[in-house]
């Protein structure tokens, strides 16, 4: 199964004549599920079900063609959001760190930075912006404790995701400031559908990258993550409480702009492409002036 968020209401996206097309979630269910994301994932369980017994030929009836300037984050008011760093040895090396030898750390982004996939994303005044392409966890039911090897089943789907970071407001001391480096308007774009995992051949082994004006600056594969999503959400839950629809970024593989030897930071006018296998795409264009109202 895979869900959108189009214009704040919960969709299912289908393929229609080899394009994927959307159907209202709240409509296809007769009002049982939907409209609002929030819920969905409250109800997941029950989704599931639903979806598990229906015919994708008939539920494609009546699809439209998806408009991707008009998708939100596929979970948009998470209660909690956690961000993982230094999860890829890779990128820990390049950060001048030691690879994790216990749970690497977390810190959140600010909620109010969530976007859909394709945005225009201003660029701070003074600021040091840099690209960091993240497969993205959703939860999808109340977790607590939770075993590694049952964590799969308490996640709703993955989703592609930009941990777009300004380094000098980061890094400017006296200790990180990893939650508002991170949380600039626009910093934390997702999408394009929330995909569950029954979907992917591996969940556990995706190619991920991205690349500035079509130049590869980032390219990995998830079954290279210290912690992976399963081993996220049993480290996570055995200290907090996971709520349906909290958002897990599970951290960035080698290629950061901050690991290059000089430095490199995104520019007035520079396009960030994101992908994920099996996930779908971001598109990102970055400049210094607000776009006029
Ligand atoms: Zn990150």
């Amino acid at each position: 199964m895979r869900i959108a968020n189009l214009d704040q209401r919960a969709v299912l996206v289908v393929d229609a004549a080899g394009a994927d097309a959307a159907v209202d979630l709240a409509t296809a269910s007769d009002g049982r599920f939907g409209p609002d994301l929030p819920g969905v994932y409250r109800d997941w369980a029950h989704v599931q079900a639903w979806w598990t017994g229906l015919d994708p030929a008939a539920v494609a009836t009546g699809a439209v063609p998806i408009d991707r300037a008009r998708l939100g984050a596929p979970s948009p008011a998470p209660a909690q959001v956690f961000a993982i760093g230094l999860n890829y040895g890779t990128h820990a090396a390049e950060s001048g760190f030691e690879a994790p030898t216990r749970l690497p750390p977390v810190f959140t982004k600010y909620v109010s930075s969530f976007t859909g996939p394709d945005t225009d994303v201003a660029l701070p005044p003074g600021g040091n912006v840099d690209w960091e392409v993240e497969l993205v966890a959703v939860i999808g039911a109340e977790a607590s404790r939770v075993d590694e090897a049952a964590a799969w089943s308490y996640v709703a789907g993955l989703t592609a995701g930009q941990d777009i970071s300004e380094r000098v407001s980061q890094l400017a001391g006296p200790a990180p400031q990893f939650g508002l480096g991170k949380s600039f308007p626009g910093f934390s774009p997702q999408g394009p559908y929330l995909v569950t995992p029954d979907e992917l051949a591996d969940p556990d082994d995706l190619e991920l990258g991205c690349a500035i004006d079509g130049e590869d600056v980032q390219k990995g594969r998830t079954s290279d993550l210290i912690y992976s999503v399963p081993k996220l959400v049993a480290a996570l839950s055995a200290i907090v409480t996971l709520h349906p629809g909290d958002v897990i970024f599970t951290g960035t593989p080698a290629g950061v702009g901050l690991g290059r030897k000089p430095p490199r930071y995104l520019q007035d006018g520079e396009r960030l492409d994101s992908w994920i296998e099996g996930i779908g795409e971001l598109h990102q264009r970055f400049t210094t002036t607000t776009r006029a109202e």
